[in-house]
């Protein structure tokens, strides 16, 4: 039997593989005293150092646009802002000058303050930017102790593994190269980590947050980890590695099945029109939808833009992200979602003390809307680029009518500021329905939206009362939970009632079953995450939407989400989409 280890899943897809420890450890620093008259000298070196250092970052970034995209290279941004981080000069420079000591020393002392202070903090933003806080530190000291740039040390040539170890400096994470690197798995982390947001561009599946369970993994193990679950398999057992190939095997074969149908509209096999659209995190991944099939973009995560951020994204950066997305999908829809930051994703330029509860306090539209110039500066560039084609504006996190009603009202003064008047709005404005409050209150939102785009991620952590995030309530965190089944069935009432067009974007339109279950409810247009987009479209070519309706029908009445993913999985079994009553999900490639 293997042993299980959960952490959280950060980036989907599955991968086996021998274990290989990240080592990227910080070098020992001896304490050396120095001399008066060699302050100067300490001085000027600490600055060379800071200066290569800069260096090799922008070299990294610039390497890391041409491979992945612009967008993942300014991940390397907030490495240059630390090395420039006047608290940290300060810091080193008080060291050398004060206490007589050498610059590598000085340094590391006024690191390791700042990486105490990083920690103390319950801020989530802060947390994530450990990773970078290594890179730098361990970057500055080689380049004091003459050790060259650390990065020069990833080494290639080993057999495919599985990246094991506390962090993902985005250095590292900058030069994986995915047909060596199969997953990585970590006992901190977090999703919008610099590093993970690499391996996620990379395709590279990633578990975080595993925590000190992670000891317990020896050199010899070889790890079976679920990108998307967070769950390891440490040695599995032959029928677990069968059960990966399998699933691998399902993948390429799905695949090619699809490659043969690309461009061609996703239909159900009694001939219900559907549309499959492509959730993004970053803009490069709109390549990757429109290969495998992506009608548009159903959700398009704005946030990359602001994390990590010391100051708000400028309009001209903004514009030219979104118009990118947008000229991608000639004649698709782009939804174009506002900032959803605040909950676990807090900007730098927030400058806020930790909540209690960040995912019941200031989020999303409440930000959005406490802070105007914020605001305006996104909505100018979404209309600016809605120019180029068809750009869809939505609203995250609403709550009560009055946030849908100030957001309309200052997309109408952005037209005005940007002088086209006359015509009122041109953009489509939608409604994110991911609180209780605004599954209830469809019928009062609906004069102030043009659609609506069901989240269940977040539906589910609000109806549920539990945390999406929070490992030990995650069986409670059940998106197929008897209550959110009927919220669904009303959504898709309410909408059809006021002429809302509907699409759903959470997770649960990557998962087949929910995928099934939401079509017997009637919903015909899904957005996806863009690994997930093959089995979705491959599924829904297999199944029918009168019969799926019956079943959901016959369903209503089921006590709990398992017991309605069996009689799912059963229908699928019959329809030999599935072959064992369980998720089967795209494997590593
Ligand atoms: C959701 O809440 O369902 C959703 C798609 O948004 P996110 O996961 O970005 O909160
Ligand atoms: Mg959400």
């Amino acid at each position: 039997m293997s042993r299980i280890l959960e952490g959280m899943g950060a980036s989907a897809g599955r991968a086996l593989g021998p274990v290989r420890w990240i080592d990227w450890n910080i070098p020992l620093v001896s304490h050396r005293t120095i001399n008066p008259d060699e302050v100067e000298s300490e001085v000027e070196r600490f600055g060379q150092a800071r200066a290569r250092a800069l260096e090799h970052v922008s070299r990294l970034q610039a390497e890391t646009t041409h491979r992945i995209g612009p967008f993942e290279g300014k991940v390397f941004e907030s490495q240059a802002m630390m090395i420039e981080d006047p608290d940290l000069i300060r810091g080193t420079l008080s060291y050398i000058r004060d206490n007589f000591v050498c610059a590598e020393r000085a340094f590391d002392w006024q690191a390791l303050e700042m990486r105490i202070r990083m920690q103390e903090s319950a801020h989530a933003m802060l947390v994530d930017r450990l990773a970078d806080l290594h890179d730098v530190r361990l970057r500055v000291l080689s380049h004091l102790l003459g050790h060259g740039d650390p990065s020069d040390l990833v080494t290639e040539g080993e057999e495919p593994s599985i990246l094991v170890g506390d962090e993902l400096p985005p250095s590292i994470a900058a030069r994986l190269d995915p047909e060596r690197v199969l997953g990585v798995v970590l006992s901190g982390g977090s999703r919008g980590a610099h590093g993970v947001i690499l391996a996620r561009a990379l395709g590279i599946p990633v578990v975080v947050a595993v925590g000190a369970a992670l000891e317990s993994i020896e050199d010899a193990d070889r790890l079976l980890v679920d990108g998307r679950t967070g769950e390891i398999r440490i040695n599995p057992s032959p029928q677990e590695v069968e059960g990966f190939h399998r699933a691998v095997a399902q993948a390429t074969h799905r695949r090619e099945a699809l490659q043969r149908v690309a461009g061609k509209p996703t239909k159900t096999m009694d001939g219900v029109h559907t549309v499959v659209q492509a959730n993004l995190d970053l803009p490069h991944e709109a390549v990757d939808a429109l290969r495998l099939g992506a009608e548009g973009v159903g959700l398009f995560r704005s946030e990359f833009l602001a994390i990590g951020r010391r100051e708000i994204p400028t309009e001209e950066d903004q514009f030219e992200a979104y118009q990118g997305v947008v000229e991608a999908f000639p004649g698709r829809e782009v939804t174009l979602r506002t900032f959803d930051i605040g909950g676990d994703k807090f900007p730098l330029f927030l400058h806020l003390p930790p909540e209690d509860n960040p995912y019941l306090g200031w989020r999303a539209i409440r930000i959005c809307l406490d802070m105007p110039e914020l605001f305006r500066n996104q909505l100018r560039a979404a209309v600016r680029a809605s120019e180029s084609g068809n750009l869809r504006l939505l609203i995250p996190f609403v709550s009560t009518v009055e946030e849908m009603r100030r957001s309309r009202d200052l997309l109408t003064e952005t037209y005005a500021s940007l002088g086209l008047t006359g015509s009122g709005i041109r953009i489509p404005l939608g409604v994110m329905v991911e609180t209780p409050a605004a599954v209830e209150t469809l019928d009062l939102l609906a004069p102030y939206v043009d659609f609506v785009s069901l989240g269940t991620n977040d539906l589910t952590q609000y109806v549920l009362a539990a945390d999406r995030g929070n490992a030990k309530v995650g069986k409670l965190y059940d998106p197929l939970h008897p209550a959110l089944v009927r919220m669904y069935r009303r959504v898709v009432k309410e909408s059809a009632r006021y002429g809302l067009d509907l699409s759903v974007c959470g997770e649960l339109s990557g998962d087949p079953l929910g995928v099934a279950a939401l079509l017997g409810l009637g919903y015909r247009k899904f957005s996806v995450s863009v690994r997930g987009l093959p089995e979705i479209r491959e599924l829904i070519r297999n199944v029918s939407a009168k019969e799926l309706g019956k079943l959901m029908r016959k369903l209503d009445r089921l006590e709990s989400g398992d017991e309605m993913r069996r009689a799912l999985a059963q229908y699928l079994a019959d329809r030999g989409v599935l072959p064992e009553p369980s998720p089967v999900e795209l494997s590593k490639e």
